[in-house]
């Protein structure tokens, strides 16, 4: 280790290790907080994940970081190393050219502007959201110009929570998508039946809910020795660390599908987070590539795979047997429908797998002409309600279930929401592969054996980290660049009966 390049090296890992060590301990926090701290003691919360943030970003940002990241540069590393350098340094430049001025108010504006957009949604009064929308594209105008991007503000925004995307590339995709969305929806809205039975009108025992989320979880792969299901209002998973790893459900008497989804999805998250190396705890490379990469992996097993008919063939009669006689006149065919049911809706949350990218691209295409000046925030729910007729034929009722729906805008999120969509692309993409990679795999997820998958996605996918950034792992997995052409050929194949 007398060799500087390998000293500096060292050295910028311990620290990046420490820094993450804090992150951790504030993740931890974090699930306290959504799950069992007393409402009292929010302000104190506050001040100690403020803390832990402060200390972490000082750490990143410090010149020393900076010295060492400048020693390293152009080194002979090895690829792994090479790739731990290019995304610390990534975190680095970018968190060092925001003035700590800038950091503040941003974090002070949108702490503030979420409780006034719950007001706001609660009270369908968009004009007491507007100023504070308006102040925080400001904002983010400022952040985007301090971190510099070639063509649209909003590069520098998306870069965050997707590296490499761009408003352009994002577009690209996303109007081919849509272009051949409509039809589809359309024809399969007019052809498709409803389930002959609403669930919502039965009693489902929490307590059976309950452990099938957690037999289903455990089948996946989710190890329930390094990992928790509790329950929450909002659900979400929180990787704390190696051998740590929450997930978050909810559930509701008259609607078993959304608890058992809901896990599904987040188990995905789950089984990702536990996938990442250990040994690269704290480093880049322990790290997943991307917000677009973790949402193909919830998004594989809850809809790709959960939804799935094959799926159902075999789970189905289990699903009855667990609640019986709840639902011992329902056909698997009829669970199936009611799992699947394409409609244009107005509420994101709620929306089914086809229609839900149709959501994403309306809030993609809006706030990227507000970042961009072509649209002004007085303008913002006219311009709502218009997209989403063209996209939906519906009229949309009230600003509350329009533009105000999302928690997203308030907290700073811009950029955000094409990584749903991201996600849902890849997902299709890599399961393409996978069917491929493993002969009969839809046989496996009959009889409810997942194994293999699992593998599939831990060797191509989860042990890589940031390894490659979130493009050339599609391009190394699947042999070729992100395209709309797999999920919608999934989308034609799954709804093949209503499509033509
Ligand atoms: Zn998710």
């Amino acid at each position: 280790m007398s060799d500087p390049k390998s000293t500096a090296y060292q050295e910028l890992i311990d620290t990046w290790r420490e820094a993450s060590l804090l992150g951790s301990c504030g993740a931890v926090l974090g699930w306290d907080e959504r799950t069992f701290m007393p409402p009292a003691a929010a302000a104190h919360r506050a001040a100690q994940t403020a803390l832990l943030a402060r200390l972490g970003h000082g750490m990143v940002t410090s010149q020393r970081v900076g010295e060492l990241l400048e020693n390293l540069h152009e080194a002979p590393l090895g690829e792994a190393e090479t790739a731990n350098v290019r995304e610390m340094r990534r975190v680095h430049d970018r968190a060092v050219k925001m003035p700590s001025s800038l950091v503040e108010e941003l974090a002070r504006v949108t702490s503030e502007a979420q409780g006034i957009w719950q007001q706001a949604k609660e009270g369908n009064d968009f004009p007491k959201f507007q100023p504070w929308l308006e102040k925080i594209l400001e904002l983010k105008r400022q952040e985007a110009s301090c971190v510099g991007y070639a063509g649209s503000p909003y590069d520098a925004l998306v870069d965050e929570f997707e590296p490499g995307a761009t408003a352009k590339s994002i577009r690209a995709l996303f109007s081919d998508l849509a272009k051949q969305l409509n039809p589809l929806v359309a024809a399969i809205t007019q052809r498709m039946p409803k389930s002959k039975v609403d669930l919502s009108r039965r009693e489902f025992p929490v307590a059976i809910q309950e452990k099938l989320c957690r037999d289903i979880a455990a089948a996946i792969g989710f190890d329930f020795n390094a990992g928790r299901l509790d329950t929450t209002a909002h659900p979400f998973c929180t990787g704390i660390g190696p051998g740590d790893c929450r997930i978050l459900t909810r559930y509701h008497a008259n609607r078993p599908l959304e608890s058992f989804f809901g896990t599904l999805h987040e188990a995905g998250h789950g089984l990702y987070e536990q996938g990442l190396p250990k040994e690269h705890f704290g480093t880049p490379l322990g790290v997943a590539a991307s917000f677009g990469v973790h949402e193909s992996q919830s998004r594989l097993w809850e809809n790709q795979v959960g939804r799935s008919r094959d799926f159902w063939d075999g789970y189905g009669p289990k699903f009855q047997a667990a609640f019986a006689p709840v639902i011992d006149d329902v056909s698997v065919e009829d669970l199936w429908l009611s799992t699947n049911l394409v409609r244009p809706s107005l509420i994101r949350i709620d929306a089914d797998e086809v229609t839900y990218n149709l959501q994403i691209i309306l809030r993609f295409e809006l706030e990227v002409a507000l970042m961009e000046g072509q649209l002004k925030v007085a303008d913002l729910p006219g311009a709502w309600n218009d997209r989403f007729k063209q996209l939906f034929g519906l009229v949309v009722p009230s600003d509350a279930k329009g533009c105000l729906q999302d928690i997203h805008w308030s907290f700073g999120g811009i950029g955000y929401f094409p990584t749903y969509t991201l996600g849902n692309l890849l997902s299709a993409q890599f399961l393409e592969t996978a069917t491929t990679d493993l002969p009969g795999l839809f046989d496996d997820i009959r009889r409810g054996q997942f194994a293999r998958l699992t593998d599939w996605l831990r060797t191509n996918i989860h042990c890589h980290g940031q390894r490659y950034r979130p493009d050339e792992l599609c391009a190394r997995v699947t042999g070729r660049p992100l395209s709309s052409e797999p999920f919608l050929k999934y989308v034609r194949t799954k709804f093949a009966a209503w499509c033509k």
